[in-house]
């Protein structure tokens, strides 16, 4: 195991002030090892998100200044006395994971030895904080701690420290030719896109159409004589609306392609937003993939008023068996809630504010709806984000063209100026690089 590298006093962190709109580069203390599970990072990037951007406009219920973000990708350069080579019946990071080591965190704290993150659930671990929350300084920094650090760190210097589909020695060759920019999308967004979309496809609501048998023999694996029904063809096809075309959709968009490729589903998809450039950056994005990441279902990509009608048009009026909304306030719900079918479900990976949900008991009760809400279980997704960043470099590779996820990375001096147009719909997914 390195040496701990000797750290400054003083970096260079991006802060969110109260009550909003106010973002400002200052001199902040190098975070030190508090806990004996923590790891302190030299983050070498950190990116903006959507979800930066409740607390941004003062939606967060936060009051307290503190440093944003919660996607960074970076070097251990310093562990706490629990990271050692016998550490028994720990998360196996915790005796492994060296200084040097490169990482990234998925965007909450789980400890990995809980009940909770037992089942796949990490993202709601009783001992989790979201990084750039009051709890717990964010990642738009030169340095973050991280607690719970065995736990929570994906060691990236280590493939065989992570399941995955892939064998170690594909894992291992497309990590050397992966760059920290698309893998800092493991940290939150690609993880959710892929949540976004399993959601929806492994949905109860779901399984008719996938199974080709009818609600409750579709959890069958007996045919139950006398009940059997002949599927036509339009009762096979799964009709998917994904609503925001923000980084995090343009992700759910790509993660549901493939996934209904994969296993050949039928399937027709609306991937809806109201401005014009999200929708450019969407197509251009799909006209990238090739077939295999595909498939040959259709795909359009509407503004909100031209997908009711194409919804209305491709299902004789039923709606969407899957709604993915992908926006987290109360016109996207609203949306989604007019575009799902009877027997559908909504998946919302948005981050809902306070108001009440537009939506009431009688007119879910009216329609048999499930709204299915909450933040991914990163540290869960990750294996199968990893696979899927891999496959889809075309996309999640490059920056800055058409069909890049990623638009651009800029220094800290462009931080105020860079939530000001993220917030404005203005650019795509943008990165800070703390050391430029
Ligand atoms: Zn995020
Ligand atoms: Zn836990």
């Amino acid at each position: 195991m390195a040496s701990p590298q000797s750290l400054p006093d003083t970096q260079k962190a991006i802060r969110w002030h109260p009550p909003s709109y106010d973002i400002r580069v200052e001199d902040v203390p190098v975070p030190r090892v508090q806990h004996p599970d923590d790891a302190i990072i030299k983050v070498k990037l950190g990116a903006l998100c959507g979800s930066d951007l409740h607390i941004y406009r003062g939606h967060g219920g936060v009051s307290q200044a503190h440093t944003c973000g919660h996607e960074f990708i970076g070097e251990v350069v310093a562990l706490g006395e629990n990271f050692r080579s016998n550490a028994q019946g720990r998360p196996a990071l915790y005796s492994s994971l060296s200084v040097g080591d490169k990482v990234v965190s998925p965007f909450t704290v789980n400890c990995g030895e809980c009940h909770v993150c037992r089942l796949g659930y990490t993202g709601r671990c009783p001992d989790g904080y979201l990084f750039g929350s009051p709890a717990l300084e964010g990642g738009q920094a030169q340095y973050v701690r991280v607690p719970r650090a065995g736990g929570t760190l994906f060691n990236l210097s280590n493939p065989s420290t992570w399941s995955s589909a892939l064998p170690n020695d594909v894992k291992q060759k497309a990590l050397s030719n992966i760059s920290d920019s698309s893998l800092l999308l493991l940290a939150d967004i690609l993880p959710t896109g892929v949540f976004a979309a399993l959601q929806a496809i492994n949905h109860p609501k779901v399984a008719p159409v996938i199974t080709g048998k009818p609600w409750p023999l579709c959890f069958s694996k007996d045919v139950v004589p006398g009940n059997e029904v002949n599927f036509t063809d339009s009762d096979r096809m799964l009709t998917i609306a994904i609503i925001g075309l923000g980084p995090v959709g343009v992700c759910a968009t790509v993660s549901m392609l493939d996934v209904l490729a994969t296993r050949d589903i039928p399937f027709q998809i609306v991937a809806i937003d109201p401005i014009e450039s999200r929708r450019e950056k969407m197509k251009a994005v799909y006209d990238t993939i090739d077939a295999a990441g595909k498939g040959s279902g259709k795909f359009s990509v509407l503004s909100i008023d031209e997908a009711k009608v194409r919804v209305e048009e491709w299902t004789n009026g039923v709606g969407a068996t899957a709604v993915l909304e992908v926006v987290g306030n109360t016109s996207a719900l609203n949306l989604g809630y007019e575009l799902v079918r009877a027997f559908g479900v909504i998946v919302s990976v948005g981050v809902h504010g306070a108001p009440p949900l537009p939506v009431t008991g009688r007119q879910l009760y009216n329609k048999n709806v499930s709204l299915d809400f909450g933040r991914c279980p990163a540290r869960a997704m990750f294996p199968m984000a990893f696979d899927l960043l891999v496959k889809r470099q075309d996309v999640f590779g490059k920056v800055g063209e058409p069909a890049s996820l990623i638009d651009r990375i800029v220094d800290f001096s462009q931080a105020a100026e860079s939530y000001r147009a993220f917030d404005k719909g203005e650019v795509g997914k943008v990165i800070f690089d703390p050391w430029n």
